[in-house]
């Protein structure tokens, strides 16, 4: 039985832990080309850390936990890392978000290491503009470690697609037929304002997810289905006989406050009780300074984890005010939170 209950009833069972803020990428909506503050490597959570976090969220009723970062593929000893995560007695689901670069070599890895499922995120199907969006990606790299995670069956797999009005909105239909002919789920995610994309006319650049639900409902008929057991963010839609679905995620059109199931880990040691709340509770500090490492010292450790959790769903606020008209406030760095 889960023991993170929020004040508002709200279980958490799902735990989104971000191993590293660094990233081989730079896109346009994420991260600035200039900047190259990371996090020094002191100040992120070792493995070990990490692992231990995760059983004691795994002890209080956490159930599903997904990899992100940053590239969570560019952190070394991943695949040991998911082996470890995997020994966790009672953690149903480990899954892991991906630019895809790294993927080909990672994918039959992962899966045997005990990685469940993946999520690719990719906003162009054309190579220049993929790159110009990614500053630096490789379109036929990710197309690549697409295949390969299908081939290892790390399924579901879901596509993350940001939508961007003026950059990659005239290929909406492109990523809908990648589902008629591929068992992909194809995500539109609403832009949120992060990265230096959104600094400039965002209200202009952003789509909502039934703008664009309207405009393919128009050319394609199409029925809901339930990728995910019903507690998920997306909602899914299957084009008749495709393999794959499309989802919409309508993180500011529609919000999905009173059904969020998560909690975030920072790759610096905070817990995040909410996306676009800066409230953050320290874990790293406490954790770091239980002494030395006796049965004792371990004790105390666990307990202070599992009262820290405690206190990060104690405040997880009861929603968010950030839609198209109340972002200024809301700008966040989302590699260092990890998305
Ligand atoms: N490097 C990995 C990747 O590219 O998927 C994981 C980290 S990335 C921050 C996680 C997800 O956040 C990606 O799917 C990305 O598209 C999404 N994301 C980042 N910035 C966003 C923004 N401004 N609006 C919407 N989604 C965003």
């Amino acid at each position: 039985m889960s023991q993170l209950v929020d004040s508002f009833r709200r279980k958490i069972t799902y735990f989104r832990v971000s191993i590293t803020d660094r990233c081989n990428y730079r896109c346009i909506y994420c991260q600035s080309e200039k900047q190259f503050e990371f996090i020094p490597h002191q100040e992120i959570l070792r493995y070990e850390e990490i692992v231990e976090i995760v059983e004691e969220a795994v002890k209080l009723g956490i159930t599903k936990v997904r990899i992100t970062g940053g590239e969570p593929l560019a952190r070394e000893g991943i695949t040991d890392f998911i082996r470890q995560l995997r020994e966790i007695n009672k953690l149903e689901d480990i899954s892991l978000t991906t630019n895809g670069f790294f993927l080909s070599e990672y994918a039959e890895k992962l899966k045997d290491a005990g990685l469940t499922r993946v999520n690719i995120s990719l906003d162009s199907l054309q190579e220049g503009k993929y790159n110009r969006i990614t500053r630096g990606g490789s379109l036929e790299k990710v197309l690549k470690g697409i295949d390969s995670a299908l081939k290892a069956d790390l399924l579901p797999i879901k596509i993350n697609t940001v939508l961007i009005r003026g950059v990659n909105d005239d290929e909406v239909e492109d990523f809908v037929k990648l589902t008629l002919e591929r068992p992909l789920n194809v995500r539109f995610i609403e832009f949120m304002p992060s990265g230096e994309e959104s600094k400039d006319n965002y209200r202009d650049k952003f789509i909502s997810a039934l703008e664009i639900k309207e405009s393919l409902a128009e050319k394609y008929s199409f029925r809901p289905v339930d990728i995910n057991s019903g507690n998920g963010p997306a909602n899914y839609y299957k084009i008749k006989g495709a393999k794959g679905t499309i989802g919409f995620i309508t993180a500011l059109s529609q919000h999905f406050c009173s059904s969020c199931n998560r909690i975030r880990l920072t790759s610096n040691g905070k817990l995040r009780p909410c996306l676009f709340s800066n409230k953050e509770i320290n874990i790293k500090r406490a954790i770091r300074g239980t002494g030395k490492d006796s049965y004792n010292a371990a004790v105390i450790r666990k307990k202070i984890i599992r009262d820290k959790l405690m206190e990060a769903i104690k405040v997880k606020p009861k929603g968010h005010k950030l839609d198209i008209k109340n972002q200024n406030n809301y700008f966040f760095k989302m590699s260092q939170i990890g998305g």
